[in-house]
């Protein structure tokens, strides 16, 4: 659907998995937390009292800290980004993520943006919070802006706050929808190329 894209000046991304190769294994982790599987890791740690809450957030952030020191950039993503800037694209990450796991992995990666907003930008996806809260740092508008991830939380964060979304699949097959499906963000990239022509 390279027509809806032409309309499109600001993107927004999720980092793990999006950004960058997948590296951490959430359920790996939700096993050794002890934390249902399916549930957000933040959402069930919430109702955790707090001394378990901290040592919980500091496996959490262990693991983070581990993917954003040997983070690589995701197919297509480091020529997306550069194309974007290029081309007056206004970008931005939103994460659940630490953010200093955020700030290294950005710098492994070798790029930047406009805004990023992490875990401290209360309440995460799927709620549609920091995709306005980007948007209005941007001074940009909803329909100015298109949702790139991974994962249904970000399609559905997207979908709340009412922009066009984009689901990255990484090569397999898309397990939800959304307004746009791609394998990789070589392939965005070119819908966007195409959408300029
Ligand atoms: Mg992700």
């Amino acid at each position: 659907m390279p027509s809806r894209l032409a309309t499109i000046t600001t993107v927004l991304f999720d980092l793990d998995g999006t950004l960058t190769v997948p590296v951490i294994d959430f359920d790996a982790l939700r096993r050794t937390l002890g934390t249902p599987p399916g549930v957000p890791l933040t959402q069930a740690l919430a109702d955790w009292p707090e001394l378990e809450r901290e040592r919980g957030y500091a496996v959490i952030r262990d693991a983070e800290m581990h993917a954003a020191r040997i983070a690589k950039a995701n197919r297509g993503a480091v020529e997306l980004v550069r194309w974007l800037h290029e081309h007056d694209f206004a970008t931005a990450i939103i994460t659940r993520n630490f953010r200093d796991a955020v700030d290294v992995t950005l710098e492994a990666l070798g790029l930047e943006f406009d805004v990023v907003l992490t875990r401290d930008c209360a309440p995460p996806k799927p709620a549609p919070d920091a995709v306005l809260e980007a948007l209005r740092r941007l001074d940009r508008p909803t329909s100015s802006a298109l949702m790139v991830g991974d994962y249904r939380d970000d399609v559905e964060a997207g979908r709340a706050a009412g922009t066009l979304t984009c689901l990255v699949t990484n090569g397999e097959s898309p397990r939800f929808d959304a307004d746009l499906t791609v394998p990789w963000l070589e392939d965005l990239h070119a819908l966007f190329e195409r959408s300029r022509k």
